[in-house]
């Protein structure tokens, strides 16, 4: 079985031009799943990781179920303003303006040993402000993982010269 055969493509969403990689039909499959998070998380499995922070929204799922096997807790990195407690934020550049994201002031220890998680990479701002987000509150980023890497967007090369390894499982070429 090919990972890459279960993602769904959908031309022209949100917007035309855009080629949307949809995983939900990769995570609707049973053995996929599976293979899936055994496969994001293989590069990590020695590096004494204490946390994992999953990225609003996909990144949840694929966050909780790491963070399950790992036997470790999971840190939720949220849109701004969802949060109830007191929050530490990172403003980041979108194609038209910018975006905010948070985690809670006390979600991350001065050492912790943190694996990002996330469903794609294509420009790396949301992946890039999540591990500044973990600097900021005292953490080690171990590394970042993905199901998608959109190479030509840059997003891997932005995260490797923050020093932060990435892994991704396939990519597409183009955006
Ligand atoms: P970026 O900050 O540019 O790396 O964008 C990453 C976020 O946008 C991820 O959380 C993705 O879920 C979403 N995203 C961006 N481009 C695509 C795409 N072509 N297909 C599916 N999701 C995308």
């Amino acid at each position: 079985m090919n990972l890459k055969d279960l993602v769904r493509t959908i031309p022209d969403y949100p917007k035309k031009g855009i080629m949307f990689r949809d995983i939900t039909t990769l995570m609707e499959h049973p053995v996929g799943f599976r293979r899936t998070v055994d496969e994001m998380v293989q590069p990590f499995a020695d590096s004494a990781i204490t946390r994992v922070a999953g990225i609003e929204a996909r990144g949840f799922i694929l966050g909780g179920a790491v963070a399950h096997q790992l036997s470790i807790g999971f840190v939720a990195v949220r849109k701004k303003g969802k949060l109830p407690w007191q929050t530490i934020s990172v403003e980041y550049e979108l194609e038209y303006g910018t975006d905010e994201i948070e985690i809670h002031i006390d979600s991350i220890e001065p050492g912790d040993k943190i694996l990002l998680i996330d469903d794609l990479i294509a420009t790396g701002g949301t992946a890039a402000a999540a591990a500044q987000l973990v600097r900021d509150a005292g953490g080690y980023v171990v590394g970042a993982s993905f199901i998608v890497d959109l190479p030509d967007l840059g997003g891997r090369a932005r995260l490797e010269a923050m020093d932060v390894p990435v892994r991704a499982l396939m990519s597409f070429e183009g955006d």
